[in-house]
């Protein structure tokens, strides 16, 4: 591996589907590589069983989101559901001047803006459940959203599959390990 820092300021996105398996891979690739490091975002949702305020996201109020977007301190947000999501611009520059590579975890269209503005000095790797019944299974099975929640995440997912050529890869999570390691390949090739 190059001992070469992050200088310029590039990024990884890893975009998928709700229930795809993305945080399952980020937080295997981030285990893995000590120069990837997870850009934590901001939502407006609820915190999950486990989850914590600053590590998995900045768990704030509409109100104090709104203020956020005002003070134009997002690289980029967006709605999902009945929630807002935004990658903190803060977070971003704090990791590459630290010289790591910000792993952002976001939704198909905050990707598609991040790739625009970054270009190749991005790379966009684009998650697919092997099948929507998979899908279903896996959101069902992760017992952290409601039969209704779930109903809006696999309308979303309907959507968001559509997206899949746009991005610089495509990997299908059938087998978590081929996966990774396909992911794993793909980044190690970029950071390096
Ligand atoms: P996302 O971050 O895309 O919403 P998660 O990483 O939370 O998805 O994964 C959704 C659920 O599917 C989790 O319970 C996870 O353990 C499970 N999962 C992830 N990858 C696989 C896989 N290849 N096969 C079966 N289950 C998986
Ligand atoms: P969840 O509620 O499952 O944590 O996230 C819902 C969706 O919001 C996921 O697709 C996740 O990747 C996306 N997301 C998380 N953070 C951001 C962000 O900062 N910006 C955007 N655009 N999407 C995000």
């Amino acid at each position: 591996m190059s001992s070469q820092k992050n200088k310029k300021g590039k990024v990884i996105i890893i975009v998928a589907p709700s229930g795809s398996g993305k945080t399952t891979i980020a937080n295997m690739l981030l285990e893995d590589i000590d120069r990837v490091k997870f850009s934590t975002s901001a939502t407006t949702r609820s915190p999950r069983e486990g989850e914590k305020n600053g590590r998995e996201y900045f768990f704030l109020t509409d109100e104090e989101f709104y203020e956020k977007i005002q003070k134009k301190e997002f690289l980029e947000w967006e709605h999902y559901g009945k929630n807002r999501y935004g990658t903190l611009r803060s977070e971003v520059d704090k990791l590459v001047e630290s010289g790591y590579f910000p792993l952002l975890d976001i939704e198909v269209k905050g990707a598609l803006n991040v790739k625009q503005m970054y270009g190749s000095d991005c790379i966009a790797i684009f998650i697919k459940p092997p099948s929507m019944e998979e899908l279903k299974r896996r959101l069902l099975n992760r017992e952290s959203e409601t039969e209704q929640q779930v109903q809006v995440r696999l309308e979303e997912a309907r959507k968001e599959l559509q997206y899949a050529d746009e991005f610089d890869y495509v990997v299908v999570n059938d087998d978590l390990e081929e996966a990774y390691s396909q992911v794993k390949q793909i980044v190690t090739n970029f950071i390096s």
